[in-house]
């Protein structure tokens, strides 16, 4: 029979995954960008089922690849994140950014969520505003998806006045008339910023009416306006018309501009004694709770070690000189070699904490590429 596979909205999605662990790697993990090479999904999936030659859970990872597989089989064309693990009863997708670009596949004793969590950072919801006089449109965008959208339209007089009345007053009822609405408009879009919880608008639509528009935009939603876009077309023809482009283009130079705002914070939080740095410390920071938000320049990679009885995560391989294998320092356990960065990531969002990833820059790097604000 079919696996039915859940669909969570992203935030969602995360805090559930969150939860779950085992002793064992019993989790399989798939980021699957648009149109990926099924070649590369199956040599991972060999790969993965070798190294778990002779464990207990190399049955269990063989149903959740073939499980896996045939999801990919009928989704090939589409961008998403896949959580499987049979004995957790868990079938996830989650909807991806169309714009993801890195395919991969991974087992361990708990979700990989560092790839979802990142498009979450940088692809947080914002609101697309089509205004045109009587006939706008709100749109969330999520993920870099639209999701939903509320159209807002009002009867708005042509421009050309009928006879018996005067030019002045025609004028004037018009102007009133095209008023309420943009009104209206600002309200649908008080509602999309409650609902979405966007923190970035982008207004678009032809002629004058986007500048009377942010006129009657109270100053709150107004600070969140990013990028005005001119478009000649309709709103309709929008999602395909290179206005798309634009729109992609100062969303992303909205949310670089962010991250550059929160690397000043941090050299400055570092400078002051606020804010932790190296893989060492941030690990310690991170498990005791002190991070508020955990800083990761995209792609990085640590090596670190992690004890699967207490929990505890680590700098380097956890093995000292003359040792065979690592032990935990604190309960004696083995440990288990794991990319520290992931482990900070799932540690720094389920102890409440935000994350940023941030794409480029050369004092985060010098860093590390790995650093965090403490709470105290
Ligand atoms: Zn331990």
């Amino acid at each position: 029979m079919e696996q039915h596979f859940e669909c969570l909205p992203p935030g969602e999605a995360l805090e559930k995954l969150l939860e779950m662990h085992d002793t064992d790697p019993v989790f399989l993990s798939v980021t699957h960008p648009i149109n990926s090479d099924g070649r590369f999904f199956r040599k991972r999936s060999h790969a993965i089922l070798d190294a778990l030659d002779g464990c207990r859970a190399r049955k269990v990872m063989e149903e959740n690849v073939s499980l896996a597989e045939r999801y990919m089989e009928k989704h090939g064309g589409e961008a998403y994140y896949l959580f499987v693990s049979v004995p957790h009863d868990l079938f996830l997708a989650v909807t991806a950014p169309p714009e993801i670009k890195e395919p991969r596949m991974v087992a361990d004793t708990s979700p990989y969520i560092r790839d979802l969590a990142e498009a979450v950072d940088d692809w947080e919801p914002y609101l697309l505003v089509f205004v045109e006089e009587g006939d706008s449109v709100v749109e969330i965008v999520d993920m870099g998806r639209w999701v939903s959208e509320e159209k807002v339209v009002d009867e708005i007089m042509n421009r050309h006045r009928k006879g018996g009345m005067s030019q002045r007053r025609f004028q004037r009822l018009r102007e009133e008339a095209v008023h309420r609405h943009l009104v209206s408009v600002a309200e649908a879009v008080k509602e999309a910023v409650a609902d979405s919880g966007a923190k970035r608008l982008i207004i678009a639509g032809p002629g004058e009416s986007k500048k009377e528009f942010l006129k009657v935009l109270p100053a709150d939603l107004k600070n969140r306006v990013v990028g005005v876009v001119d478009t000649d077309a309709l709103h309709h023809g929008f999602e395909r018309d290179r206005g798309d482009e634009q729109v992609l283009d100062i969303f992303l130079k909205s949310e670089f501009a962010e991250e550059n705002r929160v690397v000043q914070k941090l050299a400055r939080a570092i400078m002051e004694g606020g804010g932790v740095y190296g893989g060492k410390d941030v690990a310690r920071a991170v498990v005791e709770g002190r991070v508020s938000l955990l800083v990761v320049l995209h792609g990085t990679t640590m090596v670190g070690w992690r004890c699967e009885n207490c929990g505890m995560i680590g700098a380097g391989t956890g093995i000292g000189p003359g040792e065979q294998t690592g032990v935990c320092p604190v309960c004696g356990s083995a440990v288990v070699r794991v990319d520290l960065v992931e482990e900070c990531v799932e540690e720094a969002l389920k102890m409440g904490g935000g994350v940023e990833f941030v794409h480029d820059s050369p004092y985060l790097e010098k860093l590390g590429g790995m650093a965090g604000f403490l709470r105290y």
